[in-house]
């Protein structure tokens, strides 16, 4: 679990004063990780507390990160500084968030990130680590994992160094999201709810935090009456309790589908979710029905036709992608998943979207 957090409509302007103890000597930076999208956005820059030979590097967000990337990051902040790091920042989304993680997790480890993929092969604590979120809902925030794709498979670090050490919700950091973005990753910790609280895998510990952050979701997606920075209170909060709860479960039939969307096509995890979720009614109705309401009430146009005019060997990659991905059809199904999960019905599945 994260070991510190503070929450708060700007809570931001405590970085500073929350790792500077933590600096190990002055010719031992901060690197922050900051989502391009803030470049000359001074609201947020100017708050960064830069010192000594800090560095900022700026991020995009555009594509998810891939294992080579980290490698990149690492090498590049090797280069440039004498000592290691005293720690990275990362002020962004999903995707910075699980950039930061990974980076700080392999300036401490030999080789390459692609060998960490999976679970429990960090053998050396990461360097010190904060996260910023400034999107809500992937609880990358709170996870003990890092979603990378790497050249063979799009698989987390998950470990006990992954999660971060400190972790800043400052709502107010929210405030630029484009409105489709905020429903795809929004409905990302949805999913997240509905996955974890039908699973197989459920437990008092995960379905207390799943009630909470379903509660939170259907308050902020279907309750007009909320202001604006209530609803941005309650989906940073969302976030960490969906995190929370498929942390002690696990995740399942849209995420591992959406796997395959993404190591195919390159479709992002939040919008991949909903594309994928919108044809689930099978396995999870309520859900899916609740989600085509909040759609609906929000007015969002999903793409359509994804899957059009794909090659067998292209359905057949995507298909490959989601059945590895087996503890998350055992929480969805059950141990005998494999009698209801078979490859014709993902393709058929598949094929309408
Ligand atoms: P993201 O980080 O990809 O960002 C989405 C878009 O929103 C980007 O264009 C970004 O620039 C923009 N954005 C972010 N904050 C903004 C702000 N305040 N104002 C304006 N624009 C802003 O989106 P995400 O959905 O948060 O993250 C997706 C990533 O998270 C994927 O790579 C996925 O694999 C990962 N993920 C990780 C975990 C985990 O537990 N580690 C869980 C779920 C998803
Ligand atoms: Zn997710």
């Amino acid at each position: 679990m994260v070991s510190r957090v503070v929450f708060g409509r700007g809570s931001f302007n405590q970085l500073g004063d929350i790792i500077a103890p933590k600096r190990l000597n002055t010719k031992a930076p901060f690197i922050f990780l900051v989502d391009d999208v803030f470049k000359g956005n001074s609201e947020i820059t100017s708050r960064i507390p830069l010192a000594y030979d800090d560095q900022l590097l700026y991020i995009s967000a555009e594509n998810e990160p891939k294992t080579s990337q980290v490698d990149e990051l690492v090498e590049q902040i090797i280069l440039n500084h004498k000592d290691r790091p005293s720690g990275i920042i990362g002020i962004g989304g999903g995707t910075i968030l699980d950039l930061a993680k990974a980076v700080a997790i392999m300036l401490t480890n030999e080789g390459e990130a692609k060998n960490y993929q999976g679970w429990d092969l960090v053998k050396t604590p990461a360097i010190y680590h904060v996260g910023v979120p400034t999107i809500s809902g992937t609880g990358s925030e709170v996870s003990r994992t890092t979603v990378l794709t790497g050249p063979e498979k799009k698989l987390g670090i998950n470990s006990d160094y992954t999660p971060f050490d400190q972790v800043i919700l400052d709502p107010e950091l929210t405030n630029g999201v484009p409105k489709d973005q905020w429903f795809y990753t929004g409905m990302d910790c949805f999913i997240h709810c509905i996955e974890s609280l039908n699973g197989t895998y459920l437990n008092a510990f995960s379905q207390s935090y799943g009630e909470k952050a379903y509660e939170l979701c259907k308050e902020i997606f279907m309750d007009a009456s909320l202001t604006q920075a209530e609803a941005q209170d309650k989906l940073m909060m969302a976030s960490w309790h969906g995190g929370m709860s498929i942390a002690y479960s696990q995740v399942g039939v849209a995420h591992a589908m959406s796997y395959g969307l993404s190591y195919l096509l390159g479709t992002k995890h939040g919008i991949g979710n909903c594309i994928v979720f919108d044809h689930l009614e099978e396995f999870y109705p309520e859900g899916v029905s609740m989600f085509k309401a909040m759609k609906k009430k929000h007015n969002i146009q999903l793409p359509q036709g994804l899957c059009a005019g794909l090659h067998d060997d292209e359905f057949d990659i995507m298909i490959n992608v989601a059945l590895s991905l087996e503890p998350l059809w055992e929480n969805a199904i059950g141990k005998t998943w494999k009698q209801v999960i078979t490859r014709s019905k993902l393709k058929s599945l598949y094929q309408k979207m």
